[in-house]
């Protein structure tokens, strides 16, 4: 621990006291790491403040001790964006004491939440009130609101209910000087110049600590229905989606993944099944909605799909006969992060394109990487219906997972880049930049980062919030 870090701890021992400051190494570990386990780092202690008071006091000392912070929630992020850097010049400050949740307003459709809650949590706690964020992800048991908004978060029900930024009414935060700033009054209406709240959603810890967020909340779902799908091609697959689409308003996922992805998933998972018999070379998991109690998304779906079948749309599909059948199937789209990890060293790319261009890419650009870089492969999954696939280049069975990163995955990231950017599409549709991107988007935006670093400097004079992330500062 350096000078400044030690005067900042000793500073902040009498309001923190020993639950809210963190030096046991073997404690601190498991936050040094990311969950991909391809950024390592070093901070010397944690902090963590109980409310929103102490994290103004926090951000107070280390304005005045010049100690930089790396804000952290579930520490799920995807690009490395919650490790500190290597040197251990950065303390974490982790908001994970910061669990409470301040209201449920059923009526208003409105939460306020502090920043630590888990999603998982904040999901029980909504059902219990009659009501529901609808927002979810793989890491539901981790991810907290702060992380959540602070990355933007999507998830599989976007194609409803937007990112966060739709769903945030309101952040309140504590800005790098410790002003704290309070937009949680969710006004309808309000046009004082710039939003801050926006600005805050998606800025990864860069620009101060979010402490809380008021969430727009949905009906409780009074019925819902669960497909899965076999079909020949991501074209068929977003035929299919435009044409449910068409006929309700009730489809709130639409999830793609090739046949060799579900085979991961059902290699990863103990006892799992694949939902269809026979092989389909693309898979889609539709999940149909309603808080409506005159409506029938079961019956919605399966007449839509009989009509797709007969026309030859589709190959199979199949409607959950129950909860248990329709959980088993979103486990599967839940596990594929975990099974593809499990599979080897992959480089992955979290990107989007116009709706309507993504199947012509998702065929196009895996050929162009398979063709470039022989006996690697590459193939993606995810958010169809948003545009938004999470592309994946795995690495030649056998291959040395560190020699692989070390050599090999820049010169595939660079080339995976610049075919998103010839179809217009962006290198972060969900995850942030963090410190994985963060040389992609100097290369491929240098006059978007020009004016993040600009907005960074005015708020951050000193670089102290989130090192590294997102954009350099000296
Ligand atoms: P962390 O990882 O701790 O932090 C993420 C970023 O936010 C960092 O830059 C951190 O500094 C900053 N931050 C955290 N809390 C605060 C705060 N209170 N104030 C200011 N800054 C803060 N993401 C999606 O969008 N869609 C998906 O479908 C999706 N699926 C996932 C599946 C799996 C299996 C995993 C592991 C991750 C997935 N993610 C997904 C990524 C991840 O879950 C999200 O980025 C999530 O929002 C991170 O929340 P967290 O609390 O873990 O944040």
């Amino acid at each position: 621990m350096n000078k400044a870090q030690t005067a900042l701890i000793a500073a902040l021992r009498p309001r923190l006291g020993d639950k809210g400051i963190v030096t046991d190494p073997a404690l601190i570990a498991p936050w040094e790491i990311d969950w991909r386990r391809r950024f390592q780092g070093h901070a010397p202690a944690i902090l963590a403040p109980a409310d929103t008071a102490e994290v103004q006091a926090v951000l107070r000392a280390a304005a005045e001790h010049r100690v930089p912070l790396v804000p952290q929630g579930g520490n799920s992020s995807m690009v490395g964006g919650a490790t500190p850097p290597q040197d251990g010049s950065a303390l974490i400050l982790s908001t994970r004491r910061m669990n409470r949740i301040r209201r449920i307003d059923a009526g208003a459709g409105m939460a306020v939440v502090e920043a630590g809650v888990i999603l998982a949590d904040l999901h029980a706690a909504t059902e219990v009130e009659g009501r529901r964020f609808p927002l979810t992800l793989g890491a539901k048991g981790n991810a907290t609101v702060g992380g959540l908004v602070s990355t933007n978060a999507g998830g599989t029900q976007v194609l409803r209910f937007g990112t966060m930024r739709g769903l945030t009414l309101g952040v309140e935060a504590v800005l790098p000087d410790g002003t704290l700033y309070d937009g949680l009054s969710a006004l309808k209406k309000d046009n004082r110049g710039y939003d801050l709240g926006q600005l805050l959603i998606g800025a990864e810890g860069t620009l101060g600590i979010v402490t809380a967020a008021a969430l727009r909340l949905a009906p409780a779902i009074v019925a819902h229905a669960t497909a899965w799908v076999g079909l020949a091609d991501p074209a068929a697959g977003l035929a299919l989606l435009r044409r449910l689409q068409a006929a309700s308003d009730m489809i709130e996922s639409f999830e793609i993944l090739p046949a060799e992805s579900l085979a991961a998933a059902v290699a990863h998972l103990p006892g799992a099944r694949p939902p269809l018999s026979g092989h389909h070379p693309w898979h889609v998991l539709i999940e149909a909605v309603t808080g409506d109690p005159t409506a029938d998304p079961a019956g919605m779906l399966e007449a839509r799909l009989a009509e797709a079948l007969e026309e030859g749309l589709v190959s199979d599909a199949i409607i959950a006969a129950s909860d248990t059948q329709a959980h088993a199937f979103w486990l599967l789209r839940h596990s594929l992060s975990d099974a593809e990890r499990a599979l080897g060293p992959a480089v992955q790319h979290d990107i989007a394109v116009p709706v309507e261009t993504m199947p012509r890419f998702m065929i196009e650009a895996a050929a162009a990487c398979d063709a470039r870089f022989p006996g690697t492969h590459a193939s993606g999954f995810g958010h169809l219906g948003d545009g938004n696939i999470h592309f994946h280049v795995r690495a030649a069975p056998g291959t040395d997972r560190e020699r692989f990163y070390a050599e090999d995955a820049a010169t595939i990231t660079r080339f995976v880049h610049d075919l998103v950017m010839a179809a217009g599409g962006t290198i972060s549709a969900e995850h942030g930049i963090g410190q994985m991107k963060r040389d992609e988007l100097v290369r491929l935006s240098p006059e978007r980062v020009a004016a993040i670093r600009a907005i960074k400097t005015a708020l951050d004079p000193h670089g102290l919030f989130n090192p590294g992330k997102l954009v350099a500062c000296a």
